[in-house]
């Protein structure tokens, strides 16, 4: 069953193609690495099929809906019930504490806030970060920052975990910890990964791989093993 299906995505930024005619298909809980070389429009991609950015021609279709057709707010409540984002810095609130910061988009859905704590407070426990819940960002590590910002992208219980170099900030140990806690979540909970990365161990974690090459998908198959990634 198809989560995602996007056909002849383009896109450019003044003169630079970033995007030059991708289609791809991702199968409902599928944990897909999108990967190349820097530069080669994997961002931009991520950012295409999870509706923040337009791409200039090319259709993204979830769950049978096409993104273009929906109005600003459908795309924003999609985005808001149904996407997870997690970007290589976790953009934490630095003024809220971990459990704050995970409450939130509970709280911007609707939840009490006694419910949103409740809940927040069980995924930092799920991410191994119980013990910084009511520490501000700047009081964390940089790894534990990460995996409060996993447990806020995932709280919400998204249907898609879209997340660009999520590790790309860690140090080799505290990225595959997070690795290792996203790969377990969200295959418990069914969840749909795209993850974006340009670092060969990290695509080791996903079912498949989709390699980009100058804003292509590269059919030859060749993995980020493929490569020279220095
Ligand atoms: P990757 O994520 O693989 O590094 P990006 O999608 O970030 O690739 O970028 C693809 C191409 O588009 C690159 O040439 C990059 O410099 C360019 N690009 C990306 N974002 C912008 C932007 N906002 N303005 C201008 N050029 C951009
Ligand atoms: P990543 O590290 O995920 O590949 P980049 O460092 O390529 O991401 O891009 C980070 C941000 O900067 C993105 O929002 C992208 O759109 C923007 N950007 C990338 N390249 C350019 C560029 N050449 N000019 C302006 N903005 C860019």
């Amino acid at each position: 069953m198809t989560l995602l299906h996007a056909r002849g995505l383009e896109k450019s930024y003044g003169r630079t193609p970033a995007l030059r005619g991708v289609s791809l298909d991702i199968a409902h809980g599928e944990f897909v690495a999108v990967t190349g070389p820097s530069g080669c429009g994997k961002s931009t991609l991520l950012h295409s099929l999870a509706g923040i950015l337009a791409p200039d021609a090319g259709e993204v279709h979830f769950d049978g809906r096409r993104l273009d057709d929906l109005t600003e707010d459908a795309r924003s409540r999609l985005r808001r019930t149904e996407f997870g984002v997690l970007f290589q810095f976790g953009g934490l609130v630095a003024e809220l504490t971990a459990a704050e910061n995970v409450a939130l988009p509970l709280l911007l859905g609707g939840r009490s806030r006694r419910e949103a704590r409740t809940t927040a407070l069980t995924w930092l426990e799920r991410l191994g970060v119980a013990d910084v819940a009511d520490s501000l960002p700047g009081e964390t590590s940089g790894g534990q920052q990460q995996r409060c910002a996993a447990a806020r992208a995932l709280v919400t219980e998204p249907r898609v975990l879209f997340a660009d170099e999520p590790t790309g900030a860690l140090d080799a140990l505290a990225g595959e910890q997070l690795l290792g806690l996203l790969s377990r979540l969200t295959r418990e909970q069914g969840t749909t990964v795209v993850l974006v990365t340009h670092e060969p161990r990290v695509a080791g974690y996903a079912d498949r791989e989709i390699v980009l090459r100058d804003g292509e998908v590269d059919s030859t198959g060749l993995g980020v093993t493929g490569f020279d990634t220095a």
